[in-house]
């Protein structure tokens, strides 16, 4: 197939040129699966249709990533060139940082200013970050005998699979290609069916940067589908996956069919633990960020409020009166700090679990309705900023996932209920607390079962410190210098340097 560009006129007059097809071997080809069609949820209308990828299409992905992996113009070149071309890859999205939070913007309905303010420069410094890492790779001498010198390669893990989220899809693709790239594997990754825009952008980046043919794949396609043909391709090393914590069980079945390694991250229901000694306005505000942001839909999200009873009311208002800064409405508005929902479904879904704590006696504090009528004019999927007050641990919201702008509040007596009851949850990815007691500062993060725990913040990630979950959060790190060892394999060298008797 030629190169099939469509034209959109995007609704913030920008013109963006996008192809529509599979992006494989460097060039773009038709899919042989149904075509599919990306709706912004703004106004609920087709953005456009594009290739859609069949079985057939992703075991074609994998073998030109396969012959990419011993190609001399990828495994023969220095690791500093690979780290150039990262560089590259991060110059141009830089260029082209318009273009792409548009995408992003209309596609997933987050405010234009933080697609471009925030989004953009973080995929940006990801893989600059990682592009640092590729000469920066190597093993180790061992000392055993004098008989012998042994010694470890670190090499690529090979042909890597990576299933990504809508809720972030450039910031998640940078968080996959970065530490592949520097690490010298190959991959085939496959965005969300719900925002396959801005990746497709990026796959015409990644040729001008100069990765060869084959080293990047990008492939949209249906979950059921593709994503499921991916993770069960047997000749693919390595998966990593971003998601939801059904969907990641199902991959790790699949991956099982030739012990594929696998990196999981999933659900959370994370904690914010605010301690009488905090600074009650401090905390009021970064609980704000730490569940709102992104119209809540974030996988570390601190959403689950646990405030010591003595300081419940002064945090309380001090969190409300934050709140009423939300603009909710248009995300290509300039004072719009809150976008629609990325799809019906999740629209649906936070409506219902919001109907569902009121009947368990939950209190609304604000919010806890559609706004789709007012801030969305009838269309779109708006939910109002809700604070949910009273609630326990025998309610279901204090254990679901929510991933919209919902924030739950329970009260604890003591440090000791405070971390049972932060503990009492099957996900384990992130945790918050605030204090100014240095003690419990260091005390309290050993005792909390989760992945990553924040002090006096709250999701402010960076790519230098590893990121990701224990518990049913997922499996493995990204991001750091964990991140990246998941995508390279030690190999042992036992060289004889002493004749045999
Ligand atoms: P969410 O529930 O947040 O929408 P999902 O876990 O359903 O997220 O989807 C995350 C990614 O996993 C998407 O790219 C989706 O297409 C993909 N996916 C969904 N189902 C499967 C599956 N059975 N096998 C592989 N990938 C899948």
């Amino acid at each position: 197939m030629e190169n099939i560009e469509i034209q959109l006129k995007a609704p913030n007059g920008r013109t963006v040129v996008l192809p529509t097809g599979l992006f494989i071997n460097n060039e773009w080809k038709s899919g042989s699966a149904k075509r599919l069609e990306t709706r912004s949820p703004t106004d609920e209308q087709v953005i456009c249709s594009l290739e859609a990828a069949s079985a057939g299409d992703i075991d074609l992905a994998v073998r030109s990533a396969r012959a990419a992996l011993t190609h001399a113009s990828w495994r023969d070149i220095s690791a500093a060139e690979r780290g150039q071309m990262l560089h590259k890859l991060a110059a141009l999205i830089y260029e082209h940082k318009e273009d792409l939070a548009t995408l992003e913007t209309w596609d997933n309905g987050k405010p234009y200013s933080v697609s471009l303010e925030e989004d953009v420069p973080e995929a940006v410094a990801c893989l600059r970050y990682y592009a640092g890492w590729a000469d920066k790779i190597h093993g180790q001498t061992i000392p055993t005998t004098c008989q012998k010198f042994a010694y470890t390669l670190t090499q690529p893990v090979g042909v890597c699979a990576q299933i990504i989220p809508w809720n972030y899809p450039l910031v998640m693709a940078s968080w996959k290609l970065g530490p592949t790239l520097a690490a010298g594997c190959t991959v085939v990754l496959k965005p969300a069916e719900q925002t396959p825009l801005s990746a497709l952008f990026l796959a015409k980046l990644v040729e001008a940067a100069g990765l060869p043919p084959g080293v990047v794949n990008i492939v949209n396609g249906r979950g059921q589908e593709a994503g499921h043909a991916l993770a069960s391709h047997m000749d693919v090393d390595k998966i990593a996956f971003t998601g939801s914590t059904m969907v990641g069980k199902e991959i790790m079945r699949s991956a099982s069919l030739n012990l594929k390694k696998i990196t999981l991250e999933t659900g959370g229901k994370s904690p914010l633990l605010v301690f009488e000694d905090a600074d009650i306005h401090q905390a009021a505000e970064w609980a704000f960020i730490g569940a709102m942001s992104n119209q809540g839909q974030v996988c570390t999200a601190t959403s689950r409020l646990l405030v010591q009873d003595s300081v419940l009311p002064r945090f309380l208002s001090a969190l409300l009166a934050i709140i009423t800064r939300t603009v909710v409405g248009n995300p290509f508005a300039k004072d719009t700090t809150q976008g629609p929902q990325v799809t019906q479904q999740q629209y649906d879904k936070i409506l219902s679990l919001i109907g569902v704590a009121v009947k368990e006696g939950a209190k609304v504090e604000c919010g806890g309705q559609s706004l789709r009528e007012t801030a969305g004019r009838g269309r779109g999927y708006f939910i109002a900023p809700t604070v949910l007050s009273g609630v326990t641990s025998s309610m279901t919201i204090f254990h679901e996932e929510v991933f919209g702008p919902v924030l739950t509040v329970t009260s604890f007596e003591t440090e000791q209920e405070a971390v049972r009851l932060a503990n009492d949850s099957i996900y384990g990815l992130a945790a918050a607390l605030f204090t100014r007691d240095v003690e419990r500062a260091h005390r309290v993060p050993q005792l909390l079962q989760s992945g990553m725990v924040w002090v006096n913040s709250s999701n402010d990630p960076n790519p230098q410190v590893p990121f990701g979950g224990i518990k049913q959060s997922g499996i493995g790190r990204e991001l750091g210098e964990a991140g990246l060892s998941s995508y390279l394999e030690t190999k042992s060298v036992h060289l004889n340097i002493g004749a045999k008797l």
